[in-house]
């Protein structure tokens, strides 16, 4: 711990990156800590979806990732720092407040003296035995990141909002057939995704209808039903099912030291103010109404300002205009060795792998939408590994392949190493992975 920061920003969704972006134009020494994995990807939500098209300012539309690329490149040109970690826990009865972190090297203390969450919320589950076993073996909650793995199959979407007809429109690019599944007969999505979704032919409803089991045993067969007036139980046989069911706040590292609302929203009062002075909270983490790119950007710099107020009370700080810095080049992050557009089948195998030579021998398998593949490249790189990058939306072999080895797994990133198989980005089991395989 080498300095105490005026503002540390939790989170780098849209919430967190504009309260940088205020935060360091007023003059603060600011840092975000950006996240990982325990809160969503770094860049929050709009990192798993498509074409965002209610941001003023594009008027074609711009891609989530792609927003949320522009937005840390601007903070960025305001010399802020950021830290690749998730938050862990925090001690706010304390001045400074402390913040820990953890980054898979152990953990870290911070001190701010003034913080803002902005740690957005994650996929809600239906909680289900059978939903928990088949995760990643048909079951899912980013179509963007698994939905390939469905070509020509058909699926099922779960939820009646925005995105789980957003999930759906955009699952009928690969699969065969889509149907949403809902609990009640009304969809609570906006109206023009409901002519969207209802135009579309290759998608079909299931209304008043709950889950109440997945099938299968290595991989999704089907879902049973229940309709949700008549008792009556029906199945419905699909081999992807994706979980679009809402959102829950990302507030466990704070509880017990904020006031949470039951359902584990922070409660704001006086704006962007916690129940603790000096800590403020942003974006969807705060708000159970609007849940917006814009508005949880808007609270951003609300949050920022309110801050910024109760610094220059404790301290006088001129504001002043900041002279951006040229931008710098996107954070190259990770050095990928090579990326594949064909799997060597199977890589891992071929003793004479000129690329790979005699060292460690690591594949991933990736698609161009998915978040955790660049948290795990990001992993990968801080650890020195190099590795054979196999994108399976330019080699679908490769994506029967990663089904076969790991015994029915549809998910990215997996990972091979040294002929150990690891699906999904789980740090522990790389990290395990990665020692044994050290020469
Ligand atoms: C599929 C989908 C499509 C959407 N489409 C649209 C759209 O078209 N238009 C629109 O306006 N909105 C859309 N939304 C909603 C929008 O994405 C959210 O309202 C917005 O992203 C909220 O921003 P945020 O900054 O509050 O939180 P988030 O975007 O959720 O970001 C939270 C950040 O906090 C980090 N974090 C979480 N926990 C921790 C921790 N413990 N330590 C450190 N960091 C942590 C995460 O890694 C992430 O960086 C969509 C949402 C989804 C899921």
């Amino acid at each position: 711990m080498s300095q105490v920061y005026d503002v540390l920003i939790v989170g780098s969704g849209p919430a967190g990156w504009t309260a940088a972006i205020y935060a360091a134009r007023a003059n603060f020494r600011t840092v975000v800590v950006t996240g990982m994995q325990s809160g969503g990807p770094p860049g929050g939500q709009l990192m798993l979806t498509t074409l965002v098209e209610n941001y003023p300012g594009f008027d074609e539309g711009i891609l989530g990732p792609e927003l949320m690329e522009r937005m840390q490149r601007q903070a960025l040109r305001f010399g802020i720092s950021t830290i690749e970690a998730d938050v862990t826990r925090v001690d706010f009865s304390t001045r400074p407040f402390v913040v820990y972190t953890e980054d898979g090297f152990g953990e870290k203390k911070h001190e701010a003296r003034a913080v803002i969450i902005a740690t957005g919320a994650s996929a809600r589950w239906l909680g289900l035995p059978s939903e928990e076993r088949l995760r990643g073996r048909g079951v899912s909650s980013c179509a963007t990141c698994d939905g390939f793995f469905f070509r020509d199959q058909e699926v099922a979407v779960v939820g009646g909002g925005d995105t789980a007809l957003e999930e759906a429109i955009y699952l009928t690019r690969h699969a065969s057939k889509v149907t949403v599944i809902h609990r009640r007969d009304q969809l609570r999505a906006s109206k023009i995704l409901q002519e969207r979704a209802k135009a579309n032919p290759a998608i079909e409803w299931q209304l008043n209808k709950e889950v109440v089991e997945v099938l299968g045993d290595e991989r999704v067969k089907g879902v049973r039903l229940r309709d949700t007036r008549t008792g009556e139980e029906s199945v419905l046989p699909v081999s992807g099912l994706f979980i679009a069911i809402g959102h829950r706040p990302n507030t466990d590292p704070f509880r017990g030291q904020i006031a949470l609302d039951p359902d584990g929203f922070i409660v704001t009062e006086r704006n962007t103010q916690t129940s603790v002075p000096g800590v403020f909270a942003a974006g969807d983490v705060q708000d159970r109404r609007y849940r917006q790119a814009i508005t949880a950007a808007a609270s951003g710099a609300m949050a920022a300002l309110d801050a910024e107020e109760y610094l220059t009370g404790e301290r006088r700080i001129e504001w002043s205009e900041v002279k951006p810095e040229p931008a710098p080049a996107p954070a190259a992050s990770y050095t990928t060795m090579a990326v594949i557009d064909s799997a060597p089948s199977p890589v891992t195998r071929t003793a004479e792998n000129q690329s790979l030579g005699r060292r460690r021998k690591v594949v991933m398998y990736t698609t161009s939408w998915c978040p955790d593949c660049q948290a795990a490249k990001r992993f990968l790189a801080r650890r020195g590994v190099e590795y054979l990058e196999v994108d399976i939306e330019k080699d679908p072999k490769a994506a029967e392949m990663i089904e076969r080895w790991s015994g029915g797994y549809r998910t990215v990133p997996t990972f091979e190493i040294d002929g150990t198989i690891i699906v999904d980005f789980d740090r522990e089991a790389l990290e395990k992975a990665l020692s044994g395989s050290t020469q």
